[in-house]
């Protein structure tokens, strides 16, 4: 059984460093997008860049799968936080995934994908579970190599922690508190809203491919988050993806 991990961000600034440290890296160009395959701290990698919302990260996946050959899907990007316990900073691992903007009441359930009975997609526990010690890891061990002090203090880090939970994605910036409170009272248990996690999780779990996600929190949804997101993206993201994909193709 060998691995072939599939590595899939929406943003150039969440993988930035990935594609440099992969060893005889391969690049092939299908349906608009970059797909590099090489070798990643010794796992067997394809790289490549969704760009933003469900549709595009669904394609992508299948891609990967498809034509590839992906055995597992890591996604790694930036969200805003959902919860008052969860700072940016924070890493958040997606044990679950919700469409939230899927609502096809009456005639089902709110959240449920239609004709699938799912209204949530479990990622893999043993990859969740290992992401999860790379982030703690990452965040005890390696912070510090990773964002300045400087940094950390402009972005207000302090101690930094990594979360397990429910991760919301629909296509929509949220950026009001008033929308997130309307998220949040139909799905308490959300800790992060973005864009393409539960797009992935839906193509993963029909295709039977191990999956999971990791999110940095760069903005907390509300009417500062456009502007929190831009600064976050560009100066720090990137490197938590570095030093966690290590620390995970390590394991
Ligand atoms: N104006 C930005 C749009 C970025 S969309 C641009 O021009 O690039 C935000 C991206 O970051 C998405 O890929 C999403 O997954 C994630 N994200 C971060 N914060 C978010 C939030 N508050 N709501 C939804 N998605 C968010």
């Amino acid at each position: 059984k060998t691995i072939r991990l599939g590595i899939i961000s929406a943003l150039n600034e969440e993988q930035q460093g990935l594609v440099e440290a992969m060893e005889s890296p391969h690049k092939l160009s299908h349906g608009m997008r970059d797909y590099t395959q090489g070798t990643l701290w010794g796992i067997d990698a394809v790289c490549v860049l969704s760009r933003i919302g469900k549709v595009a990260a669904a394609m992508t996946a299948s891609i990967l799968v498809e034509k590839f050959g992906v055995t597992h899907i890591v996604f790694t990007g930036v969200a805003g936080s959902a919860d008052s316990g969860v700072r940016v900073g924070d890493i958040v691992v997606g044990e679950s995934l919700v469409q939230h903007d899927m609502d096809a009441t009456p005639l089902f359930p709110r959240f449920e994908v239609p004709l699938t009975g799912l209204s949530r997609f479990l990622s893999d526990s043993t990859m969740s579970e290992q992401l999860s010690v790379s982030c703690r890891d990452f965040l005890e061990s390696d912070f510090h190599d990773a964002i300045s002090v400087t940094e950390a203090k402009e972005f207000g880090i302090t101690r930094p922690q990594s979360h397990r939970g429910q991760i919301g994605s629909g296509d929509q910036f949220i950026s009001s508190r008033i929308h997130l409170g309307q998220l949040k009272e139909a799905l308490p248990d959300l800790l992060a809203v973005e864009m393409e996690g539960a797009a992935v999780a839906q193509v993963c779990f029909e295709l039977g491919i191990p999956f999971t996600v990791m999110r940095t929190i760069s903005d907390n949804a509300n009417e500062a988050a456009a502007l929190d997101f831009m600064r976050f993206v560009q100066a720090v993201a990137s490197r938590y993806a570095f030093f966690v994909v290590k620390r995970l193709c390590a394991r």
